[in-house]
């Protein structure tokens, strides 16, 4: 720890700039040592159907048990971590302790974000067969999460997005209609589900422009066959406009935050013993 108090000194000589640097070089050193120490923890929040509210997936999210600073969200690490090559380790830990909590919830989709870095590396593939095999889990039950800037590396991470469909594992563009690739990657590659980003959910109640870009997105995926989810759906205005523009799914705090995976199986009895 003797970084650590070092760089806390740094702080009142150096520049702003310089500070960031030593900032992140301390963040990276302690994010190895995170990895090692398995303080990385999965958080989970169900999608639910937008007409009745059955839940039909669940997406995890990583978080980092930091030991001082306390839970800290992927804002705080991720960036670090990708460009630091960390973010392989990250995720590989992610994807295992997702399907392995997701082997408890039968007929639950899990849904898995996944870095372009993680997508190109050669052993992607090999360590997905692997978890499903591990956990028995269907293919069909995983669903890998990549944004649009993913799907803008389109040649490098096609094959491997054409090898996960050919196994059965469905693949989800995230945070859909903020990049700028989105119309022809959704007919070039093995796409099932579009995330609507989250900035449009938010104005989906009063923005006239969000509405559009909502309804388009639900219009275009229904002639091409796919699932539709809205990311981020707060209040039960959002929920009916999406609902009335033909979204199939919806995710947000209106129904349940991302928790830690004893309390989603506590919601998941609870919903079941309602539905
Ligand atoms: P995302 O995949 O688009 O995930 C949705 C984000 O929306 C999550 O932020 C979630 O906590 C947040 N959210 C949930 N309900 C609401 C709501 O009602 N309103 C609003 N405004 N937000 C809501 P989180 O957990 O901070 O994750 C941020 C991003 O970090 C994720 O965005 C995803 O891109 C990335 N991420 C998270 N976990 C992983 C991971 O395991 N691997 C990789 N590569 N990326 C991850
Ligand atoms: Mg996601
Ligand atoms: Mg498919
Ligand atoms: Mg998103």
């Amino acid at each position: 720890y003797a970084a650590k108090a070092a760089g806390k000194n740094r702080v009142q000589v150096f520049s702003p700039a310089l500070v960031e640097v030593s900032g992140a070089t301390l963040l990276e050193a302690e994010l190895r040592e995170a990895v090692d120490r398995g303080q990385f923890v999965v958080h989970y929040q169900p999608i639910v159907d937008a007409t009745d509210g059955r839940c039909l997936a669940v997406e995890a999210l990583v978080r980092w048990a930091h030991p001082v600073r306390g839970l800290l969200a992927p804002a705080e690490f991720l960036d670090v971590a990708e460009h630091t090559g960390i973010g392989n380790a990250i995720g590989e830990q992610v994807l295992r302790a997702a399907c392995a909590e997701a082997a408890g919830w039968p007929g639950i989709a899990l849904h898995v974000n996944v870095s372009p870095l993680q997508l190109a590396h050669p052993h992607f593939v090999t360590v997905v067969r692997e978890v499903l095999e591990e956990h028995q889990l269907g293919p069909k039950q995983l669903i890998i999460e990549i944004t649009e800037s993913t799907v803008l590396d389109a040649p490098a991470v096609q094959g491997t997005l054409d090898v996960l469909a050919e196994i059965g594992v469905g693949i989800a563009v995230d945070d859909f209609g903020t990049g700028y690739s989105a119309l022809t990657t959704l007919r070039t590659l093995p796409v099932d589900v579009v995330k609507i980003d989250k900035s449009f959910v938010a104005g989906a109640a009063t923005e006239d422009a969000d509405q559009a870009v909502i309804e388009a997105i639900a219009q275009m995926a229904d002639r091409l066959g796919l699932q539709t989810v809205a990311e981020g759906v707060e209040d039960v205005d959002q929920q009916d406009f999406v609902r009335r523009a033909g979204i199939t799914a919806v995710q947000g705090r209106l129904h349940f935050p991302p928790v830690p995976a004893d309390e989603f199986t506590a919601w998941l009895t609870r919903e079941s013993l309602v539905a």
